[in-house]
């Protein structure tokens, strides 16, 4: 079994209506997927966190590396492809293009030996996984607070058990915003608050002061990714449990991070972190600490399938039982594209998803889709 060819897809979608974190504004929605067909007529897809354009850019950069060689040497070729960028790639766009790849060379590996991803990863621990809604980026003209809460009580109606909300913007409307969310919410229906690093050290021990009181789950990038030491002053600082980490690349990226318990919950990206690979590595780092996993999740479909292989096959820690089961992040934001690649969407039902059982992946592609939303300009 050889490798024939790697492409790229490039989807965009422009927005009608622009939307906010704290520290980025999307106009456009724009994904990378990697496709690799083998000689034999076995496709496998992956996916690249991140820009899209800069993440093709590098896969196209790795192709010249993988034709030809043999797929199912994953460990090998992650190997290879790490030595081959690694004096100026340690983190980065280098991490994100290779991930996709890796994660597109898994594909192909279960569907060569006719099992799901997570069945090569040693067997499924579960077959559906509890998801939470994120959403409430704040939208150009809108009044966050009645705007929000109306969008959360429909998360809530859906049946979703726990929903996240964006925060990070100014530190007064964002707590009307936390205590209008909980409001809206209930008491019942869990509630976590990503700052995606718009806080310096003081601003997020004043706002997880001030938000404990409105039963929050966790408090997900307070402060910049690079800050370890600010990380852990607001661990320090105030009482609610502090996640990061899905900018933080592989192994390397989590060590310390993990060792030093800078987060309480770890979040990386299978498709920014090294792929299966290497996530699997991530995973291991953080059971040796008993640092909680809760994957990040953002892209189409590709992304969703190959997040939840990882997570069927995620081990309980600690093992007992009734385990603390993991949770899939489940992007609610408008993005057309997100599941039209899929020829089956994956759903929730009543806030839970169902863990395709399918050969690699799970997933077959829609090339129309990838077709009617390719970047057509940039
Ligand atoms: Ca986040």
């Amino acid at each position: 079994m050889r490798i024939e060819a790697v492409r790229t897809h490039l989807l965009d979608h422009r927005l009608d209506h622009a939307f906010e974190s704290a520290s980025m504004r999307f106009d456009r929605r724009q994904h990378c997927l990697v496709e690799i067909v083998c000689e034999d007529g076995t496709v496998g897809w992956g996916e690249c966190l991140g820009p899209a354009g800069p993440n093709a850019g590098v896969v196209a950069a790795y192709a010249a590396r993988l034709v030809g060689r043999d797929p199912l040497e994953t460990e090998k070729i992650w190997l290879e492809l790490t030595n081959a960028l690694r004096d100026q790639g340690q983190r980065g766009l280098t991490v994100t293009a290779l991930s996709g790849i890796d994660i597109a060379l898994w594909d192909i590996k279960g569907k060569h030996f006719g099992v799901p991803v997570s069945t090569l990863l040693g067997g499924r621990f579960r077959e559906t996984v509890r998801a939470y809604a994120t959403g409430s980026f704040r939208k150009d003209g809108v009044e966050p607070v009645a705007d929000i809460s109306a969008e959360v009580a429909g998360y809530r109606a859906e049946g979703f058990h726990a929903v996240k909300i964006k925060i990070g913007f100014d530190v007064e409307e964002d707590l009307r915003v936390i205590a209008a969310v909980r409001d809206a919410i209930g008491p019942d229906v869990r509630l976590m608050i990503d700052g995606n690093h718009g806080y310096d050290v003081l601003e997020a021990i004043e706002v997880g002061c001030r938000a404990w009181d409105y039963g929050i789950d966790w408090f997900e990038e307070p402060v910049l990714p690079e800050q370890l030491s600010a990380y852990h002053a607001v661990r320090d600082g105030q009482p609610i449990p502090v996640a990061g980490g899905e900018t933080w690349h592989g192994r390397y990226g989590f060590e310390e991070p993990l060792r030093t318990r800078a987060v309480d919950i770890a979040q990386p990206d299978i498709c920014g972190t090294g792929g299966f690979t290497e996530i699997r590595r991530v995973a291991d780092l953080a059971a040796l600490h008993g640092v909680r996993l809760a994957p990040h999740v953002w892209g189409t479909g590709v992304a969703i399938a190959a997040s939840l292989q990882f997570i069927a096959a995620l081990a309980p820690n600690p093992p007992r039982r009734s385990p603390i089961e993991p949770i899939l992040e489940f992007d609610r934001t408008p993005n057309p594209f997100r599941q039209a690649v899929l020829a089956t969407p994956i759903d929730h039902t009543d806030g839970v998803v169902a863990i395709p059982d399918g050969p690699g992946l799970g997933i077959e592609i829609d090339r129309a889709a990838l077709e009617t939303y390719a970047l057509k300009d940039d």
